[in-house]
């Protein structure tokens, strides 16, 4: 792969910068609330895990009514952007998962063989009811 050089101005050189300070100055920001975490309560209560709920101004989606099923219930969800959820909120609040990554709701590493309750989607492919 190849790719075009890039056109390098004075003016160029200054958004360049000036997105470069911007960013950095997000960055640390976030560092910041991710090691305090002050606001743990609405996080979970939005079923969100701390990088997903402190970095979310930082998504970037595209305007467009987009519909994702859950991962585990498989009901379809609305969202009104194409930053969509990897789960729908009540599965997230019963398994105690971020309802936007599916990771764990406080990013605790878990043991793999803990097992998710049974979803409809499992259940229906489970050889053992055939
Ligand atoms: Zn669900
Ligand atoms: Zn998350």
């Amino acid at each position: 792969m190849k790719q075009a050089s890039a056109n390098i101005t004075a003016e160029t050189i200054a958004r360049a910068t000036w997105i470069a300070q911007k960013r950095i100055v997000a960055a640390i920001g976030l560092g910041d609330a991710l090691r305090r975490d002050a606001e743990r309560k609405t996080r979970q209560d939005k079923g969100l895990c701390p990088y997903c709920y402190y970095a979310r101004g930082m998504r970037i989606g595209g305007a467009a009514m987009t519909f994702r099923a859950c991962g585990l219930c498989q009901s379809e969800q609305t969202y009104g952007s194409t930053v969509t959820d990897a789960l729908c909120l009540p599965c997230a609040k019963k398994e105690r998962l971020c309802k936007h990554c599916g990771g764990d709701l406080d990013a605790q590493p878990r043991p793999l063989v803990r097992t998710l309750r049974k979803t409809k989607k499992e259940s229906s492919h489970d050889p053992h009811d055939a």
